[in-house]
């Protein structure tokens, strides 16, 4: 297998995301995959449609370069598909980087290439609210007041997608829940939940991306109608003891959670959806409990154990974020993070994935 000298450009390789996939921000904006990774925005849905936003000039040129291997409006440091092609690994299974030479063997390079009018995919990160205020993401607790104007546009787009889904069942393939915030503390996510139903939409998945505190067995009961549909469950966490948790998931308790996850693992092993991943955002507060998040994913036989690095979303102040960020080689505690994860026996196991962690290549 090659890698490329320059992930910038590669024509080895095209990624699936921007011909598939849309990520809707709080503040209307639009992405072809997430926001931090590929940052440039192709439109608002304040303004416009979802589809006259998918199929906006911008967006069709984005689509130009990275169809043809050009990565330079991807942040290569962020996107872990990257980092992980140019540590050496090979593209996991989920990745959407494809190598082109296989998708013209396997004939099927002008679906992947070929935009369709909507967004299979809808990355839904317009509704910010939530139960906690984690100090990654925000200052303070964010909930959209029933009527309120960021709750009608929140419905709007609900809206619009369900009208989409009735009009042509097939269009929607995946539907992430959610972005930002919790898809059990919105209301207009759960709406969105409660009004999906397996049968009419065979081919529809859905990914919960929760913190899992409010999605208690009477939550799942009422969006019975979706289970079938959800495939994956990702539950936000980034810490593996109470007083780390209380830390950085501000408002929420690690003696809550466990039941949660007890139940939720119960579920997995039942096959009521078939990918768990348990997810953990390093930082100076947590890195030293990586081992035993790999401890506690085991116990809850999560199939992935995801570490990812710390983002820069503008909700810490300059120096709140580099005291956190122990991913930057400048910080002081950097190298004992490296060597903790080059001494580990976990960091090439099957069920851990590092995404955009800085490793040692493996060239
Ligand atoms: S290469 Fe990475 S950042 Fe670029 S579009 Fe694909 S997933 Fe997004």
């Amino acid at each position: 297998m090659t890698h490329p000298s320059s992930i910038e450009s590669s024509s080895d390789y095209l990624c699936r995301f921007p011909f598939e996939k849309a990520e809707i921000l709080a503040n209307g904006d639009v992405h072809l995959c997430c926001a931090g990774w590929l940052p440039q925005v192709v439109g608002s849905v304040r303004d416009q449609s979802i589809a006259e936003v998918w199929n906006s000039p911008i967006a069709n040129s984005i689509r130009e370069k990275i169809g043809r291997g050009d990565f330079s409006s991807c942040r290569a440091e962020l996107c872990p598909h990257l980092t992980s092609l140019q540590s050496g690994e090979p593209p996991a299974a989920w990745s959407p980087l494809k190598r082109r030479d296989l998708h013209l063997q396997a004939g099927h390079q002008r679906d992947l290439l070929q935009t369709s009018e909507f967004p299979r995919e809808i990355n839904c990160a317009f509704d910010a609210t939530c139960n906690l205020s984690c100090p990654s993401c925000r200052p303070e607790t964010v909930a959209y007041a029933a009527h309120s104007a960021e709750a009608r546009w929140a419905d709007r787009l609900v809206d619009e997608i369900l009208d989409v889904l009735a009009k042509s069942p097939t269009q929607i393939q995946r539907l992430k829940l959610s972005g930002n915030g919790d898809p059990f503390a919105s209301r207009a996510y759960r709406r969105l939940l409660r009004s999906l139903d397996a049968k009419t939409h065979p081919d529809l998945r859905i990914t919960l991306h929760t913190n899992a505190l409010l999605l208690t067995p009477e939550r799942w009961a009422e969006i019975r109608a979706a289970h079938a549909m959800i495939d994956t469950v990702e539950v936000s966490i980034d810490a593996a003891t109470s007083s780390t948790y209380r830390k950085l998931r501000r408002g929420g308790e690690f003696s809550q959670l466990m039941p949660r996850l007890a139940w939720l693992a119960k579920l997995r092993q039942g096959r009521s959806f078939r990918r768990f991943i348990l997810s953990f955002v390093v930082q100076r507060e947590n890195f030293r409990e990586m081992a035993a998040f790999v401890d506690l994913g085991r116990q809850h036989q999560a199939d992935v154990i995801l570490f990812s690095q710390l983002n820069d979303w503008g909700s810490m102040s300059p120096e709140a974020f580099a005291a956190a960020a122990i991913h930057r080689p400048t910080h002081p505690e950097h190298a004992e993070f490296r060597a903790l994860i080059e001494s580990s026996s976990w960091r090439h196991a099957s069920d851990v994935w590092l995404s955009n962690l800085p490793r040692a290549s493996t060239h």
